[in-house]
């Protein structure tokens, strides 16, 4: 089933960040830090998500990695620091920072197109639609307001039987 025209199109930010990334003297970090998944939705990293806000490394070495959390309280939040962590260290780096940027807030709306056609694969609908991921009918009910994780929403599809998690538009 093609949905093409399903994408949404990019948000103001989206497009912000693709543009910091490509531009950033620190792309090898942006590439290590893809490593970096959401622990709660293993086919997303925080780039794709939009956690990952940007990378800078100080004259010094310095390396200081800007992060969003996807919204206040996710348990999610501590492994991804732990993560991020690792993964530089790992790479070499030394000296790391991990700056909270909580202004402004996160939304789906910075979730990457392409991290959207993942998350559905994924079994999960996006914040944007509440269709089946399973089989795409719109005959769709929710079930629970919180699904696997506080982020999901749990539905059921009315033709399929299939239950099925949504993430939460935010
Ligand atoms: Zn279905």
């Amino acid at each position: 089933m093609s949905d093409s025209t399903a994408i949404p199109l990019v948000s103001e930010t989206r497009y912000a960040l693709n543009h910091r990334r490509a531009n950033s003297a620190c792309s090898e970090l942006f590439a290590v830090l893809d490593e970096v998944k959401d622990p709660e939705i293993p086919v997303l990293s925080i780039w794709d998500l939009g956690i990952l806000q940007d990378v800078v490394e100080s004259p010094e070495g310095v390396v200081c990695v800007v992060i969003t959390p996807t919204y206040s309280g996710c348990p999610a939040m501590a492994q991804i620091t732990a993560d991020i962590k690792e993964v530089l260290t790992e790479h070499g780096c030394v000296d790391i920072e991990i700056e909270l940027q909580l202004v402004p807030a996160w939304t789906t709306d910075w979730l990457d197109a392409d991290a959207r056609r993942r998350l559905r694969d994924y079994g999960v609908a996006g914040p944007d639609t509440a269709n089946c991921p399973q089989c795409g009918s719109a005959k769709t009910r929710m079930i629970s307001e919180y699904g696997s994780t506080a982020c999901k929403s749990m539905l059921r599809c009315e033709d399929c039987l299939e239950p099925f998690d949504q993430f939460k538009r935010f």
